[in-house]
């Protein structure tokens, strides 16, 4: 059959297909977003980090985040049986946004894809991409909800799928993660918790008294709605699904901060379990295509950074690709993977160091000098590419240190 032509093909329409389309759009590329479901849909991810703000702002998205009344956040707050610890992101080592949105998934993601329309981007839901044909120019086969297929020939494809990992899978790029297989129970209630209270305008993450690797997080969004989950051992919530939610009603009532303000909040929706959601690929790039977001790496959700490394990789990645079809020699392993990479190996030392309790005793440490709480404060907003901190320049020493330091002095 026919085969339509394109500059740049982008395999769906969150948030990360969504800013590398308006980025490519407004510097007058054509662009044709496929997108397999209908928006609005439910999406996990709700709480964004501040350094994401810059990418909004660039793609022409800002305003309308700003305008669309999500609940505001200004940081990050710590529970531990009698310990807590809050940073405010905006008092952080590296300049930059300081606060940012917690947002509905399916509302947020909508006005991305929106906004990215607006803007020149053709986007079809109801789209799926079946299969690609590598080469200079790949060449995807696309199916509809009607039961066509056709054919789109770009000169380059953009695999923004998220968990869907098109490319990974039909391209065989997987390699293992090095995370141990987690999983989430996770819900909305409606809560009780007062507007414009401090606990609103921060993520809550509260661990577990009696086991470490045992966390949740509690995501206050506007209208009285708050996003609690469970994260754990994938076996220790391996429920039947009609047991989800006792198990997750149970284990809200284990948790002092969590038994306290959200204990008897009804469930707005049924109580989801996701598992198995880290994974890794051998590289973020080939022969005509690049990975960006989830459909390329993903880590763990406990400091909220999937969405922010998923914009960064939009940006790198527009940018990568608009000088490559200007004409200029680029190389995606030097201009893309190894920069991308540079933070999300931040974050991978943090998360790495959370599970072991190593980067709970230091985020508990009560005697932090107030330099070294702005440059953990800096990474937790997602400042995880900035190299004058020197938790992004060498994080696996530095953790290595100041943990010595918090374990050494009293307090
Ligand atoms: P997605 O938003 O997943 O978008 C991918 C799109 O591709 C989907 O719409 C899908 O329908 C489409 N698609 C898939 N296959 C095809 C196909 N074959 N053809 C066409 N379209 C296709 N991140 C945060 O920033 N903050 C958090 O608080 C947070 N919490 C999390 C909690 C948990 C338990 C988990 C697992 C993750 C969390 N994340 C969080 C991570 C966050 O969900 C992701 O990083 C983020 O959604 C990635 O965005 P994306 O654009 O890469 O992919």
């Amino acid at each position: 059959g026919e085969v339509e032509r394109i500059d740049v093909a982008v395999i769906g329409a969150g948030p990360a297909g969504a800013v590398a389309a308006a980025l490519l759009a407004r510097a007058g590329r054509s662009v044709l977003v496929l997108e397999r479901q209908h928006f609005p849909r439910f999406s996990i991810g709700e709480s964004l980090l501040p350094q994401s703000m810059a990418y909004l702002d660039e793609a022409g998205m800002l305003q309308a985040v700003v305008e669309a009344g999500f609940q505001y956040k200004n940081g990050a707050f710590f529970a531990y049986r009698e310990k807590t610890s809050s940073f405010d992101f905006r008092d952080k080592h590296t300049d930059g946004w300081g606060t940012t949105y917690q947002v509905e998934r399916a509302v947020f993601d909508q006005l991305l894809i929106r906004r990215a329309a607006e803007q020149g981007a053709q986007v079809r839901f109801g789209h799926t991409v079946r299969s690609m044909e590598t080469g200079a120019a790949p060449v995807l086969e696309v199916a509809d909800e009607g039961g066509r297929t056709y054919r789109v020939a770009a000169q380059f494809v953009l695999d923004a799928s998220g968990f869907g990992r098109v490319l990974p899978r039909l391209l065989g790029l997987e390699t293992p993660s090095h995370m141990p297989e987690r999983a989430a129970l996770f819900s909305h209630v409606r809560d009780a918790l007062p507007a414009g209270s401090t606990d609103r305008d921060k993520i809550c993450v509260a661990v577990h008294p009696e086991r470490r690797d045992v966390w949740y997080w509690m995501i206050p969004l506007a209208g009285g709605r708050t996003s609690i989950g469970c994260v754990a051992a994938a076996e220790f919530l391996d429920v039947p699904e009609a047991q989800r939610e006792a198990r997750l009603r149970e284990l809200m009532g284990e948790e002092p901060t969590i038994a306290r303000l959200l204990g008897d909040a009804p469930f707005l929706m049924p109580v989801n379990r996701i598992a198995g959601y880290s994974a890794n690929v051998e590289r973020l790039h080939g022969p005509g295509f690049a990975l960006l977001g989830n459909a390329g790496e993903f880590l763990d959700p406990v400091f909220s950074s999937g969405v922010t490394i998923a914009l960064r990789s939009a940006h790198l990645a527009a940018h990568t690709l608009l000088r490559q079809l200007a004409g200029e020699r680029v190389d995606w392993a030097a201009d893309y993977d190894g920069p991308l990479r540079k933070g999300i190996d931040t974050f991978r030392a943090f998360v790495e160091r959370w599970y072991t309790g190593e980067l709970q005793d230091i985020v508990f440490y009560p005697n932090q000098t107030p330099k070294i709480r702005r440059m953990i404060s800096a990474i937790l907003a997602g400042y995880a590419w900035d190299e004058t901190n020197p938790y992004v320049a060498d994080p696996e020493r530095r953790l290595t240190a100041l943990h010595e330091t918090c374990m050494m002095a009293p307090g």
